[in-house]
Parts: structure tokens; C-alpha cells; sequence
């Protein structure tokens, strides 16, 4: 058999495992199935870009497992209309799949080699409504705000309170809380501005396992 019809088994495979894991929703199975994660991945692991793992990057960091990809992405509920801020664009995977569901997509990555990297290759594979940002997370994009949706592709130990500022009005934030080596869960916060003040609904999702969230731009490339 051909590498390409190998790497198309491996495709489709990758869908039907993103289905039985409880992913439904048809847009993000579709975002999942056209933006080619081989592309994302180093060129020694291209032959597991569609298993479901995370795999490792540059600048010791990961790019995060399809099925959590998919499953924040849900959670998500994204809207065509909708401006959306990534903390950690690693790889630019998570951005590339956002992009094909959301208007406009700003992501932010510590490490200057990560970003120009996924910056290119998003580019390369037109994904023109991604911008990538070099800068702190912790700070989100004051700028830019505030943003219909926020994700966090790195686990902090608590709630950075600067996003949550930048998050609209009904907007929803998700990310993964808990110590660096220890029980991770996505969190997601709904918030709502009323004449009362703001109110934000926090929920606990699912366990996870990613790379800490770290303070300030990377010293390194
Ligand atoms: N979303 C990525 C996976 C990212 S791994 C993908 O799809 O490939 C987490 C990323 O968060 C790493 O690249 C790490 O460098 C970055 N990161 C960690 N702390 C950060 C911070 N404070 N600001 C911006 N990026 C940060």
C-alpha cells in the first residue's frame, strides 16, 4: 500500500475514534477532518499524526491529543460570528481548528521559534484568519478584547483574573486547572454582565493532562 493511502486509513480512523470518544457535534467533526494534523507534527512523527496522542514539539512543549482538541473545541460552542483568543498556540493546531469555525482567531505563544513556525505553516496551509502573537499568556491581549471565546491550551493553577476581564459578555472561557505534575481538569466559565454586576458560572469538566502554563515570554528562542 502507498504512504498516502496508509496516512488516509490512519484519517479516517482518526474520525471514527473522535466519534466513539462522544464527539457530535458535526461542524467541529468536520474542522477535525480538514485540517491536516500531519502538517502540525515533527517530521519523525508523521506516521502517528492521527493517533490519538499528544505528541512532542519544539521547545519542549506538546501539541495537545485530538481528543481533547475536539472536546475543548465543543465546548466551545463556537459561532461563525465569533472572535476567539488561544493562550499556547504550540504547534497552531488547536488555532487551525478553530479557525475554520470561528471569524477571527488571535493566538498568543511565549516562545518566539513556536510561534514563527505556526505562523508559516498556517499561512502555508491558508488559514488567514489566525493572527499569532508573541507575548504572555497571563496577560491575554488587552488590545484586541474582549473576546466571544477564550481557550487555554497550557494548565494554570488558577484562573488568570486578566482574561476573564476579556472575556464579552455571555462569552465562555475553558481551561485546564490544577498543579504542574498533578490532576488537571478542564474548567469552563460562563459570564454574564448584568445590571448587578458581572456573574461568571464555573464548571468541571473532564481530566486532563498539559503543559504548564508559564509566567512572561520565554528568555529562549
Ligand atoms: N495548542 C497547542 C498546544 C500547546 S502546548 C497546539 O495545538 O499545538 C502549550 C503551549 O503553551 C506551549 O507552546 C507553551 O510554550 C505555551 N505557553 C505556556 N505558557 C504560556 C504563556 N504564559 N503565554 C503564552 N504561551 C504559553
Amino acid at each position: 500500500m502507498s504512504e498516502q493511502g496508509g496516512r488516509d486509513i490512519g484519517r479516517m480512523e482518526f474520525l471514527l475514534t473522535l466519534r466513539r470518544r462522544g464527539i457530535g457535534d458535526q461542524a467541529v467533526l468536520r474542522a477535525m477532518e480538514e485540517v491536516p494534523r500531519a502538517d502540525f507534527v515533527e517530521p519523525g512523527f508523521i506516521e502517528t499524526a492521527y493517533a490519538d496522542q499528544a505528541l512532542p514539539i519544539p521547545c519542549g512543549q506538546t501539541i495537545s491529543q485530538p481528543y481533547v482538541v475536539a472536546y475543548m473545541t465543543e465546548q466551545l460552542a463556537l459561532r461563525p460570528h465569533h472572535r476567539v483568543l488561544e493562550i499556547g498556540t504550540g504547534s497552531g493546531y488547536q488555532a487551525a481548528v478553530l479557525s475554520r469555525l470561528a471569524r477571527e482567531v488571535v493566538s498568543i505563544e511565549r516562545y518566539r521559534t513556536l510561534a514563527a513556525q505556526a505562523r508559516e505553516r498556517l499561512a502555508a496551509l491558508g488559514y488567514i484568519n489566525v493572527e499569532v502573537v508573541v507575548g504572555d499568556g497571563f496577560a491575554g491581549c488587552p488590545g484586541k478584547a474582549p473576546f466571544d471565546r477564550i481557550i487555554v491550551t497550557a494548565a494554570a493553577e488558577e484562573v488568570p483574573n486578566a482574561l476573564l476581564d476579556q472575556l464579552a459578555d455571555d462569552g465562555i472561557m475553558l481551561l485546564p486547572v490544577g498543579p504542574h505534575n498533578g490532576p488537571q481538569r478542564i474548567i469552563r466559565l460562563t459570564k454574564s454582565i448584568t445590571a448587578a454586576g458581572v456573574e461568571v458560572k464555573r464548571e468541571e469538566l473532564i481530566s486532563v493532562r498539559f503543559v504548564p502554563l508559564l509566567p512572561g515570554q520565554a528568555q529562549e528562542l
